[in-house]
């Protein structure tokens, strides 16, 4: 059975229950207090008719005082034990009325004990009753088209939200795109708010795949170019490799080039897919000044170039040892990369964060190239032709592993004075 029919089948029943019920108690308390009045009054008579009784002679006619007492249309026996001593009543016969009766003990003229018994019929009750009764019935009647009709709508109401979210759903999985369910911005109950969070999912996993696409795109690009070089040179050496050595000699240098940088970049690809992964980062205390010294001493080992470490503050910081370096390293060899002069390592503090600034005096960066810097495969124009050998790789991996340390990176850069990156590291791990 559909969920519609279900919620619809099932409050349509409920209220037509709790209908019933009202009215059912509504009938019974009625019932009970008419005929509890009647009896009460019935009772009243009995007790007048009881003393009336015990004052009476010879000479009173019994009858009339009997008639005095007796119940509108209703009767009054006196029974002596088991015989009936004398009687009145009017027309009706009472067993084929609806009636109730009261007997109570009485003392008679020669001051025996005699049962005096009371009837008084209910028609008019009984047809009050049954009034009331054809009253309830039809206003339960009545009331169940707008229950109907209100249910119908309720089920609707909840589930109309939920039917557009899969008619969307089915329709992305066939079309393959991802489609959106149309709502109002703002406002709205729960179930607009799945929607909402659903057409949120939607965008989400649009970027992302827009993302990979582009990666993918960029990636067999920025392949391409190695490839057919290696390719080029193995045709050269191929065809007149064999008989000039200098020809020969230059097309293997190119292959070897060419591949380290296809090797290189391979690396840096799977890098950045793994940075995309929830990496186990352990943060620790790293005490600052000898943490940038060890690294600094490892860059000048590397590329006999200088490196100068300046932290103003002997302070400390948490985080992941192996990610910082690795970071620093990304930016201290772009700064060795596209400067000649040596490169600084300043490290400052605030309240919350420790600033480590790489400082180089090289190229710049000019100003329109700046908030592309972290993209993939992203290189400033200049940089692309004067074949620094990079792949625009290195920043965008930067910025993976900052974003995991929750650091951010500030960049400035004055075009061929050199540039600042700097490193905001949050003092006690991440803020
Ligand atoms: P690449 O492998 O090309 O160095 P990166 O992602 O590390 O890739 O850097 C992207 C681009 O940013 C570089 O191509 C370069 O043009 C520019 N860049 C990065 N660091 C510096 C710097 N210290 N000085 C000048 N330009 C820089």
């Amino acid at each position: 059975m559909r969920l519609k029919t279900k919620i619809h089948l099932l409050t349509t029943l409920l209220m037509l229950v709790i209908l019933v019920a009202t009215n059912s108690g509504i009938y019974i308390l009625y019932e009970k207090f008419a005929y509890n009045t009647e009896y009460k009054q019935l009772q009243t008579r009995a007790d007048e008719l009881s003393s009336a009784l015990s004052q009476l002679n010879e000479q009173t006619n019994l009858q009339q005082v009997l008639r005095a007492y007796m119940p509108t249309d209703g009767a009054v026996y006196i029974y002596d034990g088991q015989h009936l001593k004398t009687k009145v009543q009017a027309s009706l016969e009472m067993p084929d009325v609806p009636h109730i009766t009261f007997t109570m003990p009485a003392i008679w003229m020669d001051r025996t004990v005699v049962q005096i018994k009371l009837i008084q019929p209910m028609e008019e009750v009984a047809n009050t009753l049954g009034l009331l009764k054809v009253i309830l019935v039809v206003v339960t009647i009545v009331a169940t088209i707008p229950i109907f009709l209100a249910s119908l709508a309720l089920s609707r109401l909840i589930l109309l939200p939920l039917e557009r979210l899969n008619e969307t759903m089915l329709k992305s999985a066939t079309t393959g795109k991802y489609e959106k369910i149309e709502i109002p911005d703002k406002g709205g109950d729960e179930l607009t708010n799945i929607n909402r969070t659903f057409n949120l999912m939607m965008e989400k996993l649009e970027q992302h795949y827009q993302k990979q696409q582009q990666f993918v795109s960029n990636a067999s690009h920025e392949l391409k170019t190695p490839i057919t070089v290696i390719k080029s040179y193995a045709k050269l050496l191929l065809r007149r490799g064999f008989d000039n050595k200098e020809v020969a000699q230059e097309s293997l240098q190119a292959i070897v080039n060419e591949s380290s940088r296809m090797h290189e970049m391979v690396l840096q690809l799977l890098e950045l897919a793994k940075n995309n992964e929830h990496l186990d980062i352990h943060f620790v205390k790293l005490e600052l000044t000898p943490f940038l010294n060890k690294v600094a001493t490892q860059m000048q080992q590397a590329y006999h170039r200088a490196f100068v470490v300046d932290a103003e503050v002997p302070n400390y910081i948490y985080s992941d040892e192996k990610m910082l370096k690795q970071l620093l390293f990304i930016l201290l060899d772009n700064a060795r990369k596209y400067s000649e002069k040596e490169v600084h390592i300043h490290a400052t503090e605030t309240v919350d964060h420790v600033l480590i600034t790489i400082q180089d005096f090289g190229v710049g960066i000019p100003t329109e190239h700046v908030s592309h810097l972290f993209e993939r495969f992203y290189r400033v124009a200049e940089d692309r032709n004067r074949k620094t050998g990079g792949s625009g790789l290195g920043l965008a991996i930067a910025h993976e592993l900052a974003g995991q340390l929750g650091i951010t990176i500030d960049v400035e850069s004055t075009l061929g004075e050199g540039s600042n990156f700097t490193l905001r590291v949050p003092k006690e791990g991440q803020l």
